[in-house]
C-alpha cells in the first residue's frame, strides 16, 4: 500500500463524507460556486441508490421537482429536467404527465449527476475525522480502495468544514443475523431483494416482515410474479410454514 500521509493541497473549504442523495445534492449545489473548494468521498465504486430495491414500476414518493437541486436553486444545471434534456426525453416525459418518477429513473438521474461532478471521489473510505487546534482545521484521513475494494493508498485532506452524509445501514435484528448471513437459507433483507427475487418466488410460501414502503413494494412484486391461480403457495405476514423470508 502507498502511504500518503499528508496532502500538499491547500485546505479545502468543505469535505463531504458519503455520496448518497444527501451529499450528492450538496455537491451539485456547490458545483457552480467557483470560489468554493469542495471534495466528496465515498467508499463505494460508484453511485447507486438502493440497487436491491429498484423494482420495476416502484415510484419515489415526491414529484420530480424535489430533485437534487431545483427547489433550492432552480437555475442549477444538475436538475432532473436537464437530465431529461440530455437524454432527449423532455417532451415524452412532460406529455406522459407521470410526475412521480420511477425509483430506477431517480437512480439513473443521480448517476448522471455523479458522473458529471468533478468534486466526487469514489473508492475513498474515510477512516477518521479530527480537529487540529494548531491549524484550526479538520483532518480527514482516508483509504483509497482498488477495484476489488482492497486498500491501495492512504491519504489526508485538511478542511475548514466537514459534512457527514453517511446515511443508514440496513438493520437486521441480532437473533436473525445468522439466518441472513447463511447463503443456503432463503432469508434476506429488503436491501438485497432483487438479487434473491427468483429464489423467493420459487419458495412456495414467503413471509414479508415489515409493512413500510419497501415491504409493500416487495409484497406486490412477489404477488405479480406468482403463477396464475396461486399453485398452492402463498404470501403471508406471520406464517410458520414460510420457506422464504424477507425483512423490510
Ligand atoms: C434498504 C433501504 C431502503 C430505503 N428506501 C428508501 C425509499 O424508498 N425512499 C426514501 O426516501 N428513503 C429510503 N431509504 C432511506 C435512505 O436513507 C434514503 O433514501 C437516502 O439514501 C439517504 O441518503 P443519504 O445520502 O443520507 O445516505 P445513503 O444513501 O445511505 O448514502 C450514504 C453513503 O455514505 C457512504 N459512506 C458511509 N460511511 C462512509 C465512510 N466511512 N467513508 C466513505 N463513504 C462512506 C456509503 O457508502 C453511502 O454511499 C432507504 C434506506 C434503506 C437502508
Amino acid at each position: 500500500m502507498n502511504a500518503t500521509p499528508l496532502d500538499s493541497e491547500a485546505p479545502r473549504d468543505l469535505v463531504g463524507v458519503g455520496i448518497g442523495p444527501f451529499n450528492l445534492s450538496l455537491a451539485a449545489l456547490a458545483d457552480p460556486l467557483t470560489g468554493l473548494n469542495a471534495v466528496f468521498y465515498d467508499q463505494r465504486p460508484a453511485f447507486h441508490w438502493h440497487p436491491g430495491l429498484l423494482i420495476e414500476g416502484a415510484r419515489v414518493q415526491v414529484p420530480f421537482l424535489a430533485d437534487l437541486v431545483t427547489l433550492a436553486d432552480p437555475a442549477n444545471p444538475w436538475s432532473f429536467l436537464n437530465h431529461l434534456r440530455a437524454r432527449e426525453r423532455l417532451f415524452p416525459f412532460y406529455f406522459a404527465e407521470r410526475f412521480h418518477i420511477q425509483r430506477a429513473e431517480y437512480d439513473a438521474y443521480c448517476r448522471w449527476v455523479a458522473e458529471g461532478l468533478p468534486s466526487l471521489r469514489f473508492h475513498h473510505q474515510v477512516d477518521a475525522v479530527r480537529w487540529n487546534p494548531e491549524r484550526g482545521l479538520f483532518e480527514v484521513d482516508y483509504t483509497q480502495l482498488d477495484a476489488a475494494g482492497e486498500a491501495e493508498a492512504l491519504g489526508r485532506t485538511h478542511t475548514r468544514n466537514v459534512v457527514l452524509g453517511v446515511g443508514t445501514a440496513p438493520h437486521v435484528p441480532d437473533p436473525l443475523r445468522p439466518l441472513v448471513e447463511d447463503p443456503l437459507v432463503p432469508v434476506v433483507h429488503a436491501a438485497d431483494y432483487l438479487a434473491h427475487r427468483d429464489t423467493l418466488r420459487a419458495a412456495g410460501h414467503v413471509t414479508v416482515i415489515g409493512t413500510g414502503q419497501s415491504g409493500a413494494e416487495i409484497f406486490l412484486d412477489l404477488l405479480r410474479g406468482a403463477p396464475a391461480g396461486g399453485g398452492g403457495g402463498g404470501l403471508d405476514k406471520k406464517s410458520r410454514r414460510a420457506k422464504g423470508q424477507c425483512f423490510c
